[in-house]
């Protein structure tokens, strides 16, 4: 133990005010489902209901993508561009004005720690408002070719790691481009969702052009499978991605799937070690080692494996893990127990196949899901633990000799969604840059995002990019893509 710890500095629950049920949003209204059926979101860190959440069926989505049919043809199309931006600003400026509320609500339905809440999930998709209300109205300059029309009506499907955030990715580039949506936030976590449906009606957002829908697998699967949908936005696992890739093959809906990873986080001989010490930690802890292009794969040139580990375990013994709550709060739970399940498995797997597992003394609540902060050594390219997504804060680590046989095997996976570099040598990560496949490429640093970037992957981590100009051609009918 250190010689001193922090006090506790636990932010107030009072802001959250949540409802005990909630209805779906449709055609600007909360309307309870069809058949009444409802469905709990609980708080993972403590395991306490927070509210009843309705559960959509087929019935409810044909209400939902009709609601958004009718908002677009009456309505939405024919909204001048600079109107359409005019309602993104001041849907971005709510969120700021609301942000702490935002929040605690996202850390209590997650179970992320409200540090990664308050700096990093809500400013960025308050960002990804302001971003793309700029863009609203210059459609018609950015290389889209003459005009470029909306695709119609957007079904929008999210997990659970970033709630509010992959709801800003999704609906802020199809409002600014013209689009009315349906979107589905994960079943384990659909609060800040239907908060955002509430700044839809604060901002006076015409009704029907933005319709929130819950529920799970089986309601997103209705809305994929509507045939009044155009376009399919989804972010999730790899296996559901395909699942609806096979389900449109068929029809005139176009898709953008943002899938799963498995980052190669590179250190070479020459890296400044303290500063990759710090990248390793927060590429697989940040937001549990939730997240789809987090660093999972450890590559460090054997020279200064030693060094990197020694380093990397004392930099381990001080993450702060449990009530996410609390300020202080590095590492909070698990989002489920079904997630909670699944990591226990994997992380099973990479005992039984003779990789050596590292954690920190660390003590976990005694309720709700946690796993603590977990290294492998000793991982060979053939371990489950090296080349399945584990989603949580469990970290491979291989050794390679020579550069060459570091990108080798960084780009041994199905995946190819991110990479990190760490070197001190420009030519260098120039080099391994443009040997990657990967999608996102950081150097010397690593999960870091900006509305104004591209996000997407390679091979099996999805297909098309999300953010930026290369975002917008997602949701537009060009003759004209934008390049890759
Ligand atoms: P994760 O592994 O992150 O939970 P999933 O792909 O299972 O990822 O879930 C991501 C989102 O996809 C969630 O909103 C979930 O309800 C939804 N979903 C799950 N199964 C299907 C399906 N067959 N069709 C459409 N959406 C689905």
């Amino acid at each position: 133990m250190s010689n001193f710890e922090y006090a506790s500095a636990p932010e107030s629950k009072a802001i959250a005010n949540i409802s005990d049920s909630y209805g779906l949003f449709i055609g600007g209204k909360f309307v309870d489902p069809r058949k009444g059926k409802s469905f709990e979101t609980i708080n993972p860190a403590t395991e306490e209901v927070l509210s009843k959440i309705g559960y959509a069926d087929k019935l409810d989505i044909d209400l939902a993508v009709k609601s958004a049919r009718s908002a677009f043809t009456k309505v939405w199309s024919k909204t001048p561009a600079k109107e359409r931006g005019k309602y993104l600003y001041r849907i971005a400026r709510i969120l700021q004005v609301r942000a702490r509320e935002f929040a605690v609500v996202e850390t209590l339905d997650n179970g992320k720690p409200i540090r990664e809440s308050r700096d990093t999930d809500i400013p960025l998709a308050a960002a990804h408002f302001f971003y793309h209300a700029g863009w609203a109205d210059k459609l018609e300059y950015a290389g889209f070719g003459n005009k470029p029309k909306p695709v119609g009506v957007v079904g929008q499907i999210i997990p659970w790691n970033f709630p509010l955030l992959m709801l800003a990715w999704k609906i802020a580039p199809a409002l600014a481009a013209g689009n009315t949506v349906v979107l589905k936030p994960a079943e384990t976590t659909p609060l800040t969702a239907l908060l955002f449906a509430q700044v839809c009606q604060q901002a006076g957002l015409p009704d029907g052009v933005v319709n929130i829908v819950t529920g799970d697998g089986i309601t997103g699967a209705a809305l994929v499978n509507h045939p009044d949908i155009n376009k399919i936005a989804f972010t999730g696992s790899t296996e559901v991605g395909k699942a609806i890739a096979r389900s449109i093959s068929a029809t005139n809906k176009s898709a953008t799937l943002e899938l799963g990873g498995k980052a190669a986080n590179l250190i070479f001989e020459d890296a400044a070690i303290d500063e990759a010490v710090e990248g390793i930690v927060n590429g697989i802890f940040f937001n549990q080692g939730h997240v789809c292009c987090a660093g999972s794969r450890l590559l460090v040139q054997e020279n200064v494996a030693d060094e990197i580990l020694e380093k990397l375990k004392a930099r381990m013994s001080l993450i702060r893990i449990g009530d996410p709550m609390d300020k202080n709060t590095d590492l909070g739970a698990i989002n489920s127990k079904e997630q909670l399940k699944r990591i226990h498995e994997i992380s099973k797997s990479g005992d039984a196949e003779g990789a050596n597992r590292w954690s920190p003394e660390c003590k976990l609540p005694s309720k709700g899901y946690w796993y603590p902060p977990t290294i492998f050594t000793g991982v060979s390219q053939s371990h489950r633990i090296a080349r399945e997504e584990i989603f949580g804060p469990v970290l491979s680590v291989l050794t390679f000799r020579t550069p060459a046989e570091g990108i080798e095997k960084a780009n041994n996976t199905m995946y190819g969604l991110s990479a990190g570099i760490w070197s001190d040598k420009g030519a260098k990560v120039l080099w391994a840059a443009k040997q990657l496949k990967a999608g996102v490429i950081w150097s010397n640093t690593f999960n870091k995002f900006d509305p104004a970037s591209p996000f997407g992957g390679y091979k099996e981590s999805g297909w098309g990019r999300e953010g930026g100009r290369h975002g917008l051609s997602g949701y537009l009918k060009s003759d004209v893509k934008a390049s890759k």
